[in-house]
């Protein structure tokens, strides 16, 4: 099921999401609406507060990409970067929770992540190029933090004005987005 994509001014984008204790149908389900919507946007990767849930999940898949044809859809359960290193690569992003913003990001080029998988295997591996690119793009959402909070100042002076028009409801999305919560009618 594709379900509408949380926006920078929703909560549950900033604060830190909650581990998961096992893979069940509920998770399960979530995974998949988790794909179906990153592949409609179209996206490379989503984490669970995106689409208003706040767990310890993301979704990955860049085999639309062309270097990257071969590689297979991810699933990511309570991550936990042990080592980064290979220096520092700066590059663009954009996020599917904040339409019409880009900036610059600076991150390491190499991570060593420690998850679950969906069948809540343990695993390891080490992640270079796109991988760790997306993957820590995601894992900072499961931390409350966007792309915009690691914005160096002149970057974050040239993606104040998109920013300035998503808060105030001037942008466009291809895809469907949740309007951010306001104060629930007393019935
Ligand atoms: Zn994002």
């Amino acid at each position: 099921m594709i379900v509408p994509i949380t926006l920078y001014s929703d909560e549950v984008l900033h604060r830190k999401a909650l581990p998961i204790e096992g893979v069940d149908a509920d998770i399960e389900e979530l995974v998949g609406s988790m794909f179906e919507t990153m592949y409609n946007a179209p996206g490379i990767g989503l984490a669970a507060p995106q689409v208003g849930r706040s767990l310890q999940l993301l979704v990955v898949d860049i085999s639309c990409m062309k270097e990257y044809a071969g590689a297979k859809p991810m699933v990511v359960i309570n991550p936990r970067i042990i080592a980064s290193g290979g220096g520092y690569l700066a590059m663009e992003e954009g996020c599917l929770s904040l339409p019409g913003v880009q900036g610059d990001v600076v991150r390491p080029a190499t991570i060593n992540l420690q998850y679950r998988d969906e069948h809540f295997e343990e695993r390891t591996g080490e992640f270079s190029g796109m991988f760790a690119r997306v993957l820590q793009h995601e894992i900072d959402h499961l931390e409350g933090r966007l792309f915009v909070d690691r914005l160096k100042k002149r970057e974050m002076r040239r993606a104040k004005k998109d920013l300035d028009a998503l808060v105030s409801g001037r942008f466009s999305a291809s895809y469907p987005v949740a309007s951010a919560p306001v104060a629930v009618a007393q019935a």
